[in-house]
């Protein structure tokens, strides 16, 4: 009460001092968990691009200012790019040996949405408290028609009659049940790889899209045919998703255009930019490298796939040695299974794919003990260093949109917490990547795939450093689960 009393006399004849108290007051306590001083801050959804301190508190962005800010830990980002996190939608490994090179390429939130799950709260219970970065799960139909046809799921994607059966009613029924679940428990999406499953019929699809469309769920589907060979190529596979959204309401996300499209590429990105000029809700990604790589025991490789691609056997590097196959080490393979690497791109058509208004950057990454793609350890500094810095096809504000603010907003509708991602303004969630722009750039090759990108300085999870002074961070998990509510 005294205290208050003077404060109210301070009101008056001498109110300069108390304002000069007050704000003395005001230094005192607003000193932060964490500061970044000095930083090229960008924001995408507000096109800042500008030197600015940032105050972070409790894992939330409490401070953007021109003035001092104090705090208990100070990262100065002098000559540093401060972004917000960079979100992948497509990243299949979902371990602590994947979390850490998605990190060391500036990853704050990295989600399976292609293939999914099938089990949604086991997918994250696995996760809760053990993730350094966020992470999140889409429900799968691939996971879904597995487990209607009762198909253990050894790999990735299947190789018995969850690719070759075509199902019953009863099965369909089951299936949409097990999209059903999955997305009363929160799964962020729906995901489908329809090329992986083949004998899926389009009423099948389209019975899937229905259930998405009901829980407002984005459907992420790796298309039904590659290539440009007719009957079955990719620009018929985009039409069948393109009727299905329009059927169905659905929104639509087609995953890895560039890779599935090939020469076809810049058709595909056409007729995308035309539904969406139809009011449909559709959207795509790619990734920057002119190779895939997928399960050889998959029903890509079945027969005629060289036809289908434009490719042969030397054109297919197994990923285990980095040998490119023949006839025999192909047939020998394909009994055994493995990733193998499919050379079928070129650099013009990735170019294309990367430059177009409406793809976002994913990276479609998985490592296993080392081996596998360098999509995984590479993709966002390949896309700033690369394509930003030494090829200028984009600029820096365009490649970070595609990278941050885009992806949060494909998931928004049904994930609302990711309006808090891929911004930087105040109340945003404290996730952050901190790079130099004059030295981005990937390590990992097809040769050597599990090698740190450089150039990222800092990537910040919640408020908690993941990677400091370029360097892993290990033993803390500030990532969180991304999760729609349950209904
Ligand atoms: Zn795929």
């Amino acid at each position: 009460m005294i205290n208050l009393r003077n404060g109210i006399a301070l009101i008056g004849p001498i109110g300069p001092i108390a304002l000069i108290l007050s704000s003395l007051l005001f230094s005192v306590q607003s000193s932060y968990d964490l500061v970044i001083l000095n930083g090229r801050v960008i924001d995408p959804e507000s096109k800042t691009d500008a030197i600015r301190n940032l105050g972070i508190s409790n894992g939330t962005i409490k401070a953007i200012s021109t003035g001092k800010l104090s705090g208990r830990n100070v990262i100065d980002a002098r000559g540093l790019v401060v972004s917000p996190g960079f979100i992948d939608l497509h990243q299949h490994g979902q371990n602590e040996e994947n979390n850490r090179f998605k990190a060391m390429d500036g990853v704050t939130t990295s989600l399976e949405l292609e293939v999914g799950t099938g089990d949604v709260d086991a997918w994250y219970t696995q996760r809760e408290q053990k993730s350094l970065i966020n992470y999140g799960v889409s429900i799968g139909h691939i996971g879904a028609r597995m487990k209607a046809m009762r198909e253990a799921p050894v790999a990735l994607v299947p190789s018995g009659p969850a690719a070759h059966k075509a199902a019953t009613e009863a099965e369909i029924i089951e299936m949409k049940q097990t999209l059903e679940h999955g997305l009363k428990r929160g799964a962020v999406a729906v995901g489908f790889g329809i090329q992986y499953t083949p004998s899926a019929s389009r009423w099948e699809i389209l019975e899937m899209f229905r259930v998405a469309e009901r829980f407002g769920a984005s459907c992420h589907v790796h298309m039904r045919h590659a290539g440009v060979k007719e009957p079955g190529s990719s620009i018929q596979a985009l039409e069948e998703l393109i009727a299905a959204a329009a059927i169905t309401g659905a929104p639509l996300h087609v995953v890895h255009v560039q890779s599935t499209g090939g020469p076809a590429t810049p058709k595909l990105l056409q007729m995308i930019i035309e539904a969406k000029s139809r009011n449909l809700d559709v959207t795509t990604e790619c990734y920057p490298y002119i190779a895939g790589m997928t399960d050889i025991k998959s029903a890509l490789f079945d027969e005629g796939w060289q036809d289908v691609f434009g490719i042969d056997y030397k054109d297919l590097q197994w990923a285990a040695t980095g040998e490119r196959l023949t006839k025999e080490t192909f047939n020998e393979y394909r009994k055994t299974g493995g990733m193998v690497a499919v050379f079928s791109m070129t650099e013009e058509i990735v170019a294309a794919a990367i430059k177009s208004p409406v793809t976002m950057i994913a990276s479609d990454g998985i490592l296993e003990r080392g081996k596998g793609h360098p999509r995984t350890a590479g993709t966002y500094s390949r896309i700033l260093g690369q394509y930003v810095r030494e090829q200028r096809a984009l600029t820096l504000m365009d490649a970070l949109t595609k990278i941050t603010l885009m992806p949060a907003k494909r998931l928004e509708r049904r994930v609302p917490s990711m309006k808090n991602k891929g911004r930087i303004r105040l109340g945003a969630d404290a996730d952050l990547t901190i790079f130099d722009a004059q030295t981005i750039i990937d390590k990992s090759t097809f040769q050597e795939p599990a090698k740190y990108s450089e150039g990222i300085r800092f990537v910040i999870v919640n408020g908690v450093s993941v990677v400091k002074d370029g360097q892993p961070q290990s033993n803390i998990y500030p990532g969180r689960a991304v999760r729609a509510p349950f209904n």
